[in-house]
């Protein structure tokens, strides 16, 4: 039986080699990494070469009209920042992007010709990209681009988008702008469109899919446009309009200090010894249990080394949570859904058994139905063992 390494080399054939080589990616990097981000998206590891096809394809590139509005950028900085293997490139590849005022190297009426233009020869079929909140105070005159609030931008262009991403915080519920008072009436591009009455040209409504966190994961982004190139669809969402691959678990389901939480073991004050020993972060503020996101697993900053921030000693943050970042006080504890370990987690004490395997822990995650996150977890770990294991083959 083939490994899907060799189905992969069949599959996809000398033509992508040429390509990750001039990019400087390894083919064998490559792979995994396509395998892996595969299961991420919850679909069957045997996809992966649909999903590489998808990425190979040029004349599916969807064209993008990334739109900014109030935000820090943070989100694009992001995936700016991503290395392995070499993400923004393998973005920026996948489609089309006819618009980005962070990215354009035209300016002004040039720009703004961009931006027409590609609207009219893409019409019904451009993926509306929006970083920010939109101000519903003072008619949106906190925010303007060439001359025009977001709402007018909104009105302007999308009606004519095929679906919109929400990506980051702000656009999928208001983010930091809208923590209290919120002054200029922040709400999220999917609130944003409710209020204006914007619907598709047919009258139908346009479908947002929010990618909460800030900044919100390259990777969700990524693996968002792979599942629409791959599947011709929208990957199934949850009731806040997150993609269920991404946000379906609680960070507290799958966080590393999981079995300090359940044993009692936790820091109290910052630099305590519980805190250098690396327990739980639940008493020093950590809202990792009433967060739905993948952090624990995609970790941030590609740098390996387990960093996310409670892998780095901080309590999560609640950035990705409508209602809990920006919104609930730093060291104000969070509501636990889940106080006692689920009946399928292993157990975590020595006594009953030699404590918790790697084996156990993936079978647990298989179990749980968060497969996914494990797989990028494993990713990870085949990431960091890279350097060191050279001659293992696929
Ligand atoms: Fe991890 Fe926070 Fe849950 Fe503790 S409370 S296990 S640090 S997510």
């Amino acid at each position: 039986m083939k490994t899907t390494g060799e189905w992969l080399n069949e599959e996809i054939g000398p033509r992508l080699s040429d390509q990750l080589e001039v990019r400087g990616i390894d083919r064998r990097s490559f792979i995994k990494f396509a395998a892996a981000i595969t299961a991420a998206m919850g679909l069957p590891v045997g996809m992966a070469g649909r999903v590489m096809a998808a990425i190979e394809n040029e004349s599916a590139r969807p064209a993008v009209i990334w739109l900014h509005f109030q935000e820090c950028t943070g989100c694009t900085e992001s995936l700016l920042r991503a290395t392995h293997p070499t993400l923004e490139t393998l973005i920026l590849d996948m489609v089309s992007l006819d618009y980005s005022e962070t990215l354009l190297a035209a300016a002004g009426h040039q720009a703004e010709a961009a931006l027409a233009d590609s609207i009219q020869a893409n019409d019904g079929r451009f993926i509306l990209v929006v970083e920010g909140s939109v101000p519903t105070a003072d008619r949106g005159n906190f925010c303007k681009v060439a001359g025009q609030t977001p709402q007018q931008m909104l009105h302007r262009i999308a009606p004519h988008a095929a679906a919109a991403i929400a990506i980051g915080s702000c656009a999928s519920w208001g983010g930091v702008q809208s923590a209290a008072p919120n002054p200029t009436g922040a709400v999220g591009l999917a609130e944003a469109l409710k209020l204006e009455g914007i619907t598709k040209a047919d009258g139908s409504a346009l479908p947002v899919i929010n990618l909460p966190g800030c900044p919100a994961s390259p990777y969700n982004f990524l693996q968002t446009v792979l599942y629409y190139l791959t599947m011709q669809q929208l990957p199934e969402l949850d009731v806040k309009g997150r993609p269920k691959f991404a946000y379906g678990r609680l960070i507290h389901e799958n966080c590393e200090r999981r079995p300090h939480f359940d044993a009692g073991r936790f820091a109290k004050e910052f630099g305590d010894e519980g805190h250098r020993k690396g327990w739980c972060l639940y008493k020093l503020g950590c809202k990792g249990p009433e967060t739905f996101a993948n952090c624990p697993a995609i970790e941030f900053g590609d740098v390996g080394g387990n960093t996310w921030p409670v892998g780095i000693g901080h309590p999560c943050f609640g950035c990705a949570e409508h209602g809990v970042g920006f919104h609930k006080a730093l060291h104000e504890q969070a509501d636990v859904e889940t106080v006692t370990p689920p009946s399928m987690f292993p157990g975590v004490t020595t006594e009953h058994g030699g404590g918790m395997t790697a084996a156990a822990a993936a079978l647990a995650g298989a179990v749980a139905g968060g497969a996914a996150v494990y797989a990028l977890g494993a990713h990870d770990k085949l990431k960091r063992a890279e350097g060191a294991d050279t001659t293992q083959q696929d």
